[in-house]
This record gives structure tokens, C-alpha cells and sequence, in this order.
């Protein structure tokens, strides 16, 4: 998201590079939100050529901290001070693109409701450093009452195989589809992680059913839909929607978009599993010639 922004600047942006996943007990859509803002400040505060170096490190097992450190002006420790103030702009905004980006004020809101917290260290004429930090969590696993279901029943020998689609740019979210899906043996799980693959893996795989995220990088769950109706290769697959858009307005467009269902998330199990069960067995009518939707 910040790479057009620090290639006009000239920025040099490092990412953290970790072998081991580190999860954190937040929103998804808040911390990238945070993270964006502080990314976007430290390569609009920065000088031609130089570098913004994204790093993390465990304070303790419980606690993760972000660090942004840029290699700009630097603030005096008033500025400093000032920075998380509402209405405190420190005169440097004015004129600078700010695109869609929330502001310092409203991440150290959104980071302390996640229990995390914000700060930043600045050195005049060296760059600063901002920082969030955020709790640690394990990785995401059902709860436990679900669990001793997860071996799959043996399949009867006259069982068809199916292909699942899932198309869900939310590495949680795909995690807990996993894990649902491993206990179907009856159901082989292909995920694509935006729009514009799925679409791809759709027409070369020929899934008997998508599962299709709505809120996906460069084209919507919308889109791609429109896209594969319009393609006889793919057409005649259903493909349900999966969503965080949970207004009955949503549903109502999704619906009809042409969306066979249309669930939201969180994922409920039950409903969840019975909408995969009919929309594979509208699949199979169809593919028998009774049904024509
Ligand atoms: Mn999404």
C-alpha cells in the first residue's frame, strides 16, 4: 500500500523479514490502519533517498512492539510532546498530500482501544521513531468445543470429491476456514488470497463451489463475480459470498449480484457447513440438467 508513495519520494522502505509467524490479539483492519499511517508519516517526514526501516521486537512473551524509524528531521522533545495532541498538526501538514490516511490522534485511539499503545522517540537532525505495541496472542485455533470433531468421518466409497474456491485476502480468516474444511473429506480446499487470482484459479482448477470474501486488494468480491458469470468457463459455478459488509443493505446487493448466499462474518459453523451442503447439491442438480438458475 505505501510502495507508490515511497518510490515518488525516493524512500527506501525495509519490511521485517521473520521465519516464525507472530500473531497479536487486535483488528485486523485497525492495526493496518495504524501501521499505514505511521509508514505514510515516516516517508513523507523524511529527506530524498533516505529510508524507513519497519522493525518488531518481543518486549516480553505477552508483548509485541512495531517500530517505525524514519531518517527525517527529527522532533524537539516539545513537538514530541505535542504529536498525540487532537488538533496539533505541528504546521507540517498543510500542503502535503494526505490521501486516505487517519491521522496520529485517531491510531493512538484505536491502538489503546486494541490495549496496545503508541509512542515515539526523536532525535533533531537523526530521524525518529514511532512505535505501536500491541498484545501477543497464539494462533488462531477453534474453541474447544468444537475440537474433537475435527478428524474427518471416513468418506463413503461412493462419496465425490468436491474443490472449494476460497477467495479471502484475511490470513485468519482462511485459517479458520482450514480448519472447518479439514473436517470434510468430502471437501478438497483451494484458496486464492485477492480477486484477480481467484478468478484465475477458477478458470484453471473448475471448482464445484467458490466462497468469495467481498472486501479483496485490487478487485472487489463483487467484481470478480461479475467477472467469472460473465466467462462460460466459469459461469455455472456458485459462488457464495463471505463477508464483514453484514448490513441488510449488503446482503440485499450481494444477493443480487448474483451471490447464491450471502454470509457474514464472523463464521457461524452450522450455517456455514449446511451452506456449503445445499450449494453443493444445487451444483449437482444443475450439473444434472434439472435445475437452471
Ligand atoms: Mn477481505
Amino acid at each position: 500500500m505505501i510502495e507508490p508513495q515511497a518510490q515518488a519520494s525516493g524512500i527506501h522502505v525495509i519490511l521485517p523479514a521473520f521465519s516464525d509467524p507472530h500473531f497479536v490479539m487486535a483488528d485486523r483492519t485497525r492495526v493496518k490502519q495504524a501501521s499505514v499511517n505511521l509508514l505514510s508519516n515516516a516517508i513523507k517526514y523524511n529527506h530524498a533517498g533516505g529510508t524507513v526501516e519497519m522493525t518488531f521486537t518481543e518486549l516480553s512473551p505477552k508483548r509485541i512492539r512495531i517500530s517505525f524509524r524514519d531518517t527525517g528531521e527529527g522532533l524537539s522533545a516539545e513537538n514530541l510532546a505535542q504529536l498525540f495532541q487532537p488538533f496539533n498538526r505541528l504546521g507540517q501538514e498543510a500542503g502535503s498530500q494526505d490521501g486516505t490516511g487517519i491521522g496520529l490522534v485517531v491510531s493512538k485511539r484505536l491502538v489503546e482501544l486494541m490495549g496496545g499503545e503508541i509512542g515515539a522517540q526523536s532525535t533533531v537532525g537523526v530521524g525518529s521513531v514511532f512505535w505501536i505495541e500491541l498484545n501477543s496472542t497464539a494462533a488462531l485455533r477453534l474453541a474447544a468445543a468444537t475440537e474433537p470433531t475435527l478428524v474427518p468421518p471416513p468418506l463413503p466409497t461412493d462419496a465425490q470429491l468436491h474443490t472449494l474456491l476460497c477467495v479471502e485476502d484475511n490470513p485468519a480468516n482462511l485459517m479458520l476456514i482450514e480448519q472447518l474444511i479439514a473436517r470434510r473429506a468430502d471437501i478438497h480446499l483451494l484458496s486464492a488470497r485477492n480477486g484477480r487470482r481467484g478468478v484465475e484459479m477458477a478458470r484453471a482448477t473448475q471448482p464445484d463451489l467458490i466462497l468469495m470474501d467481498i472486501n479483496l486488494p485490487e478487485i472487489s468480491g463483487l467484481t470478480a463475480l461479475a467477472i467469472l458469470a460473465d466467462d462460460p468457463l466459469t459461469a455455472h459455478i456458485p459462488v457464495i459470498a463471505l463477508s464483514a459488509n453484514a448490513m441488510p443493505r449488503d446482503i440485499e446487493k450481494g444477493l443480487a449480484a448474483g451471490f447464491f448466499r450471502y454470509l457474514t462474518k464472523p463464521i457461524k459453523i452450522t450455517e456455514f457447513m449446511a451452506a456449503l451442503d445445499e450449494t453443493l447439491l444445487f451444483a449437482k442438480a444443475k450439473s444434472a440438467g434439472g435445475i437452471k438458475k
